[in-house]
């Protein structure tokens, strides 16, 4: 579903990504960690083309990101995004919300989009929330609004970049929940986290990135429990 090969960039003199190369297929889902300033941000965001690269491919479904044939539009709406932050509109409710992007990029009807709205919150926790602002609702709560709106995309892959990081501990669970269902329905999904026990139970495999540099890929077992990875083994003990 995903392939990245090589994958170069720098923001001016400053090497970001060195060579990545990595493979998420049909259904994984596949957690990337490291430490502050490794790249984990930089190199998710080359795969919905929130930034360019210098060097090397994504492919992502068939669909070369960054080839300047590529269509911006139907490439996002392939693959969603959710952030540390929510990045919700404050000036819409949550319904249009997840309603927007279905009626502008998908060109889906005002019942179409709504009914999917309804459906995906029903589904995320929160059908009784669809009429209140953002502003109105716990952080948790906002967060699994945006995985909804993400979701009404019918994207093939969503990217979540610490999507859990700016909760109160309280909160954490209940988005971690919709992202466990998420996975158990066989969405593909590549993660930021420092969720540990997530990356355990529910990855297919670990990437572990240092300064830039991809320096293991791995299934959960291997990574936590056996990764012959010097620089990894002392951040798994910093985070475990
Ligand atoms: P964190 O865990 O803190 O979120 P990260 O692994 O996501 O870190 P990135 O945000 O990808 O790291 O940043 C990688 C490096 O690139 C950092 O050294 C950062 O300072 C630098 N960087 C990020 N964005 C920019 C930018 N727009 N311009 C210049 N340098 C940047
Ligand atoms: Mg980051």
């Amino acid at each position: 579903m995903i392939a990245v090969r090589n994958l170069d960039k720098y923001y001016g003199r400053f090497h970001v990504l060195r060579s990545c190369t990595l493979d998420v297929a049909d259904g994984e889902v596949v957690v990337i960690c490291g430490p502050s300033g490794s790249g984990k941000s930089t190199l998710i965001k080359c795969m919905n083309a929130l930034e360019t690269f210098d060097g090397g491919e994504i492919v992502i479904d068939g669909v070369s990101v960054g080839d300047p044939a590529c269509n911006l539009p139907k490439l996002r709406s392939k693959v969603g995004m959710v952030f540390q932050q929510f990045e919700l509109f404050p000036h819409l409710d949550v319904e249009q919300n997840i309603m927007l992007a279905q009626r502008r990029v998908l060109g889906r009807s005002l019942k179409e989009a709504r009914d999917r709205s309804r459906q995906l919150l029903e589904r995320v926790g929160l059908a009784a929330h669809a009429l209140k602002y953002p502003s109105a609702l716990s952080g948790g709560q906002q967060q699994r609004v945006a995985i909804a709106r993400g979701l009404a995309m019918d994207p093939k892959v969503m990217l979540f970049d610490e999507p859990t990081s700016s909760l109160d501990p309280e909160m954490i669970g209940e988005v971690l929940d919709v992202m466990i269902q998420l996975a158990r329905d066989g969405m593909t999904m590549v993660c930021v986290t420092h969720e540990m026990g997530f990356a355990r139970h529910v990855a297919s495999s670990v990437v572990f990135m240092d300064e830039g540099r991809i320096l293991e890929q791995a299934d959960p077992a291997t990574f936590f429990d056996h990764t012959a990875n010097e620089r990894a083994r002392r951040f798994l003990d910093n985070v475990l």
